[in-house]
């Protein structure tokens, strides 16, 4: 399983990549003159792939297999987290980092498009092989990575203290320290404020609009939500404080029910104890159940391809909004459509983790950081602003959300291209 052939593209097989190059053909019709582009889209410019050898604890050597890929760089340096997950393939990677393409053009930060990841479990290693590893898997992507050129930021699985590691090793082969090399830092290393839970924020900002948008009240919001993790845990967190019931949870562990609604805090609690949600109070029920909960908002905040045309059948939300990158499949995007549920895709309703990442790389470039209280204001105003473009380009051009996203992104990146020109 390990072998690095299987993780290789395989034509019939292309995942979240194929889920992506649909994305792009269902928007290419509305690009004009720029559609002339598009093939730049369907293409990453690099992608990088690395041997990680390190020495394991009984002295035995284990190799991981990593990507780094920059999709799309025209109008700026690269930017994407770093995944360290058993299934993680180059074509993942690759459609991870083009919707980090698409999202950063939308919320018009100055970035393009990356992602890496390694393909490993991380619970199977103790917290020094982590640590070697992480390293080692830093010093392979040297080449790609850089505060001007590509700023890896944490994703499924990576965290603060991932990021530390990834910029102290950067910083010794450069020489100098170099904070801005990555974001999602712990504080006292030039993080910033307000980035661990940006994106949970965003998720819940972004649904407030949209929930309000079809005449719902959020504080008498039914939700649903897959993954419990960083971004799930913290749109958990301000749906219950708006007064809305989270009556349903998914993570890999279990499914569970309460048409009260859970607890929430209590819930966080306890998977910040166990890492999963599995013996909290609650009706344990099967996974398949989870997605014909009666509820008026799902969010999906786990992995790529949960909603298929299956399950897709059975959603009673009215709105999903996307936490993960990629958790809807194109047919499943056709079935609830035609169902009448209104989709927020990911490039929009989890950007917030990168707004917030480049306020992180801004002030570590200033040296001068900003308050809390700043950095939520902004970030609140970015994807606001930004959702109200999507929803006028939804209305001009009668499509779903997520073409009326990709219309602004593929818009910004392309015309950026083309102001660009070709070399030679
Ligand atoms: N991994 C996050 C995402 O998928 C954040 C990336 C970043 O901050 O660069 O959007």
């Amino acid at each position: 399983m390990n072998h690095p052939i299987s993780s290789y593209l395989q034509p019939n097989n292309l995942g979240a990549w194929g889920t992506y190059l649909e994305q792009v053909d269902r928007v290419t019709p509305y690009l004009g003159s720029l559609s002339k582009w598009v093939e730049t889209l369907k293409r990453p410019k690099r992608a990088l792939i690395v041997d990680v050898p390190i020495e394991l604890d009984n002295g035995a050597i284990a190799h991981f297999e990593g990507y780094r890929v920059h999709h799309n760089l025209a109008r700026g340096p690269g930017k994407g987290g770093i995944r360290f997950h058993q299934d993680v393939t180059l074509s993942e990677v690759m459609a991870l980092s083009a919707w980090m393409s698409i999202k950063t053009a939308v919320v018009n930060v100055p970035f393009g498009g990356a992602k890496g990841g390694v393909r490993v479990n991380p619970k199977t290693l103790s917290h020094a092989e982590l640590e070697r590893m992480t390293r080692r898997f830093t010093s392979e992507i040297n080449m790609m990575i850089g505060p001007q050129k590509d700023i890896p930021a944490p994703d499924v699985n990576t965290n603060g203290q991932i990021m530390a590691w990834m910029m102290d090793t950067y910083s010794v082969n450069q020489g100098h320290t170099s904070t801005g090399v990555v974001t999602g830092k712990p504080i006292s290393l030039g993080g910033s404020l307000g980035r661990g839970d940006a994106t949970g924020r965003g998720v819940f900002v972004i649904a407030n609009e949209a929930y309000t948008l079809i005449n719902g009240d959020i504080s008498q919001a039914r939700v649903a939500i897959q993954g419990l993790g960083n971004v799930g845990g913290e749109a958990a967190r301000l749906f219950d404080q708006a007064g809305a019931k989270v009556v349903a949870v998914q993570d890999h562990s279990a499914s569970l029910y309460n048409p009260n609604g859970f607890n929430v805090p209590q819930l966080l609690k306890h998977v910040a104890i166990a890492r999963e949600i599995k013996g909290f109070e609650g009706e344990a029920i099967s996974n398949e159940s989870f997605w014909s909960t009666p509820c008026d908002i799902l969010v999906p905040a786990a992995l790529e391809s949960q909603v298929t045309k299956v399950n897709a059948q059975k959603i009673q939300a009215r709105l999903v909004v996307e936490g993960a990158n990629g958790p809807t499949t194109p047919e499943a995007d056709d079935v609830l459509r035609d169902r009448g549920v209104i989709v927020v895709p990911d490039v929009i309703a989890n950007a917030g983790g990168v707004t917030v990442s480049y306020f992180e790389w801004v002030q570590d470039f200033s040296s001068f950081f900003w308050t809390e209280a700043e950095i939520n204001a902004r970030l609140d105003k970015i994807m606001i602003d930004a959702f109200k473009s999507v929803v006028e380009v939804a209305k001009t051009h009668n499509v779903s959300y997520r073409t009326a996203t990709f219309i602004v992104g593929c818009e910004r990146i392309l015309s950026a291209r083309e102001m660009r020109g070709l070399y030679p």
